[in-house]
């Protein structure tokens, strides 16, 4: 299988303009979990790269568990991306949740995002494997190792093979946490898989409190990037308010992280 060690022996690197994944930088990417506001979205921007991120997240197209939850600004959060990209030199990453949309994205995103609710979302996998940008796959809700290498193998088989997993927490029995967040995937997918991985500390537990933490073991298990929920104000968010860090919190985490990373 094209994304298994056992193909491919050798480690990959997945350039995104420039930025690369998984030659033994710590990637990060952060931001928002909504385009709240062109307003909202450049302090993000200003915040996160102050404190050394390489990628500004943030979703134009929500897959929102309501649906009267807020839905996303679409394509109009996409130009505001973009605009915070022209102005900070960050690179972006975006979710596209439907077949239709992945052209569109693809033009102001530099990563496309998979979301763990389309983890299996094989028409989707497949059209974003036909697309030139790199692409982010975020582990299914309930998925196991193998189905989430599926996944990253309907793409690769399209031809795209710069994919970057995520681990973002799995279901499990406890509820105390959002999800369970997997560690034991990293060290899994780096046997199993020469793709790079991150883990997203937010959804993963789906409590700020424990990002830091979460964020530091990932690290430590040796994951080539982190993604983290930072908002200019966590209790105004139009959603995951109580997992986002504020400009502090992160800046702490970051400071954290780079020097676990040497000891590594
Ligand atoms: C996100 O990163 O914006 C997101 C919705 O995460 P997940 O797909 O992991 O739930
Ligand atoms: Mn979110």
């Amino acid at each position: 299988k094209l994304a298994s060690r056992e193909f491919h022996p050798q480690s990959s690197v997945v350039d995104v303009d420039g930025v690369k994944i998984g030659d033994g930088n710590l990637v990060v990417m952060a931001g928002p979990c909504a385009v709240e506001s062109l307003e909202q979205l450049l302090e993000s921007a200003k915040i996160v790269k102050a404190g050394g991120a390489q990628f500004l997240r943030g979703g134009a197209y929500k897959p929102r568990t309501s649906p009267y939850a807020f839905q996303g600004l679409k394509d109009e959060g996409l130009k505001y991306l973009a605009e915070a990209r022209n102005q900070t030199g960050l690179k972006v990453v975006t979710e596209v949740t439907e077949v239709e949309a992945v052209e569109t994205v693809s033009k102001y995103a530099d990563m496309l995002q998979v979301g763990a609710r389309n983890m299996q979302n094989f028409r989707l996998l497949k059209e974003v494997g036909q697309s030139d940008k790199p692409v982010l796959l975020k582990r299914g809700l309930a998925a196991t190792l193998e189905e989430w290498l599926n996944a990253a193998e309907y793409i690769m088989s399209e031809g795209n093979t710069n994919v970057v997993l995520c681990e973002r927490g799995i279901r499990t029995y406890e509820t105390y946490t959002r999800n369970t967040l997997d560690m034991s995937a990293v060290a899994a997918v780096k046997h199993l898989s020469h793709l790079p991985i991150i883990v997203d500390p937010s959804h993963g537990t789906g409590k700020w409190r424990m990002v830091r933490p979460m964020a530091f073991a990932a690290v430590a298990a040796g994951a080539d990037g982190l993604m983290m929920e930072v908002h200019p104000n966590p209790a105004k968010a139009l959603s995951d308010g109580q997992q986002s860090l504020t400009p502090e919190n992160y800046n702490e985490v970051m400071s954290g992280i780079f020097k676990i990373r040497k000891f590594m």
